[in-house]
């Protein structure tokens, strides 16, 4: 196999997806290095199987997992199907002090955690990008808004988004194809808030990189609904769905799983890194290979990992690290705090279909003034069902009847919403090697410290206490408040660690994701995001990645790479 290579992409999940096909469609030619093993869709999803043909029911191998999975079955979308695409907790390692828990949920597979992902997809706009600079928490972004939205538009446009155009400054409309449709119930909620709270509270469809049109040779979605489990229409963006397939058209592509990079090497004197050297995940061979650009795709903790991994005489603590930032500025998004209720009347109305998307409430907090008790803000998810087979656990009855009542008569009506709320960055909030313990390839850990503080607190306070007022408005009864508080990980939007800034003192990647120092090193996973926003991240990070590959390709035509 060759070694030298005009590119290096590490990590083919959602951010490597896109570093690789657009860095081959300008005509590079890339190496894209995987850590796990590769993926074939006609074997490895299983959506359409059921129960009843999984060895265990669907219940898992609960010993096993108990064994090999404490930490990722705490995610809903581990199971028996699904967990396959999930990392063996004892392989990859991790420690946190014993007072602050981290869930690391990841996917070690080509295509990473973008067949598992939640595919709900949402543009900032510039009330996040201008929030560090006007509450003066973490530092300034060095882009706006008209920076990205071309390249939001680029991505939006080859993925596939459905949602419906609301016109809100703090959610920016995008390229959609037709949204799904609300449920009854959801529909009355959104009519009673506009009633209500007039265009300040608005409920609207999830916007979802699921196809609702058949797009770009991928088929619309037939709701079956388990897609962490895969999906052999493609209908909704993986990188295995369609950005590698896109990057292997070029003929260009090189993909090699089961190779897991070590750190990066750098030459001081041309103030350039050099290339990568991967650990064979099989055979434990060390290798080296070689490229003009390189792109750290691996995911957010990850990729800083492999950073910090990366000395030099030049960078004894990590690649690009001259200021002590690198690893700190730590974010993830909170999540468990709202409320649920009963909505009375629509009996005579149920859902066909398992519609794989729910309801979005756009956030309404310091959205044009300021809460006394937090900065930043919050959104709504969550979405209306019919009680139907599971409520049975909850009822009295017997026999031949009383099953067919469960299959004719489904129960009332429910709706819920649950925050997701914006994590401030904070220098306290970090990652650093782990003195001691190393992964199955003798790499260092990470030893994480997180935990939320109290501006998210105070969040999660006003977040139930909204989702009450808003139910109570819609006329629902029977209103029970959620306060489960998640360990940090959990909403698995970890992000930050490697931030872009103005300043090279402050920051390590600049308005183009380029490593201050080294030049000819991108990083555009969300280890460069330098606030969190409430907006689920995956998208930015695409757009993120289309934007500094375009730019990486056009200095290297420039011969400035
Ligand atoms: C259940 C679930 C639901 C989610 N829902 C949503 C959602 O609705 N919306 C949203 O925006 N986000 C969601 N996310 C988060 C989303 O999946 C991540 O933000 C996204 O996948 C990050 O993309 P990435 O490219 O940085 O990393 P990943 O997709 O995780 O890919 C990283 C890749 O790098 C590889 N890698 C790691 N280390 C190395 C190494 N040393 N050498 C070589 N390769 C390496 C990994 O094996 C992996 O394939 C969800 C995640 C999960 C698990
Ligand atoms: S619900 Fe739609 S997107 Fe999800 S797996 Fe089924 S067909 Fe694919």
């Amino acid at each position: 196999m060759r070694t030298r290579y005009d590119a290096i992409v590490v990590g083919s999940g959602i951010s490597g997806g896109w570093a690789a096909k657009e860095l081959t469609e300008r005509g590079l030619q890339v190496l894209l290095l995987e850590a796990g093993g590769p993926i074939d869709p006609a074997t490895d999803y299983v959506e359409h199987v059921q129960a009843w043909e999984m060895p265990f029911r669907g219940w898992g191998d609960r010993a096993k997992i108990e064994r090999e999975q404490p930490i990722q079955k705490d995610c809903y979308a581990c199971d028996e199907w699904s967990g396959k695409f999930f990392v063996n907790d004892l392989e990859n390692p991790y420690t946190t002090p014993e007072d602050k828990p981290f869930s690391w949920i990841r996917g070690r597979q080509v295509g990473g955690r973008s067949i598992t992902w939640g595919r709900q997809v949402y543009r900032w706009s510039d009330l996040d990008f201008g929030a560090n600079a006007k509450d003066g928490h973490g530092v300034d972004w060095p882009i706006r808004y008209a920076d990205i939205a071309p390249w939001y538009d680029h991505v939006e446009r080859f993925i596939g988004v459905s949602g419906l155009a609301e016109g809100l400054d703090q959610l920016p409309d995008g390229q959609f194809l037709p949204p799904m449709q609300f449920r009854c119930a959801e529909t009355h909620v959104r009519e009673r808030l506009a009633r209500a709270f007039g265009r300040e509270r608005v409920l609207t469809i999830g916007r979802c990189a699921i196809l609702t049109a058949d797009h770009l040779g991928r088929k619309a979605c037939h709701y079956c609904g388990p897609c962490e489990r895969g999906c052999i229409t493609r209908s909704y963006f993986s990188s295995i769905n369609a950005t590698l397939p896109a990057a292997a058209a070029t003929g260009r592509l090189t993909l090699r799983p089961w190779s897991v990079v070590e750190s990066i090497q750098y030459d001081g004197k041309r103030r350039r890194a050099t290339g990568v050297r991967v650990i064979d995940a099989n055979t434990f061979e060390s290798i080296d290979f070689k490229a003009r650009i390189i792109f750290l795709n691996a995911s957010s903790l990850e990729s800083t990992r492999i950073l910090l991994n990366s000395k030099s005489r030049e960078f004894p603590d990590g690649l690009g690290n001259t200021n002590g930032v690198l690893g700190h500025y730590l974010m993830d998004h909170s999540m468990g705090h709202g409320a649920r209720g009963t909505i009375p009347g629509y009996e005579d109305h149920k859902s066909y279909g398992d519609r794989p998307n729910g309801i979005y409430l756009v956030r309404f907090r310091n959205v044009t003034d300021q809460h006394p008790d937090f900065v930043r803000g919050y959104a709504f998810q969550g979405g209306a069902w019919r009680s139907g087979w599971g409520r049975g656990s909850g009822m009295k009855g017997f026999g031949a009847d009383f099953k067919q009542s469960l299959i004719t008569d489904q129960g009332p009506w429910g709706m819920s919403l649950y925050g997701f709320g914006e994590c401030l960055p904070r220098h306290d909030n970090f990652v650093e090697l782990d003195a001691e313990q190393t992964d199955k390839w003798g790499i260092p850990a990470l030893r994480i410290n997180c935990s939320y503080g109290e501006n998210e607190q105070a969040q999660w306070k006003d977040m139930i206490h909204t989702a009450t007022e808003m139910l109570e408005a819609a006329g629902a009864t029977d209103i029970k408040e959620t306060n489960e508080t998640v360990s940090p990980g959990l909403v698995i939007h970890e992000m930050g660690t490697a931030r872009m800034g103005r300043d090279p003192k402050t920051s390590i990647l600049n308005g183009h994701n380029q490593v201050w120092d080294v030049p000819n090193l991108f990083v555009t996973d969300g280890a460069c995001m330098a606030s969190s926003a409430n907006q689920n991240p995956s998208i930015t990070y695409m757009a993120l990645t289309a934007r500094a590959a375009s730019h990486a390709v056009d200095l290297m035509k420039r011969r400035e790479l």
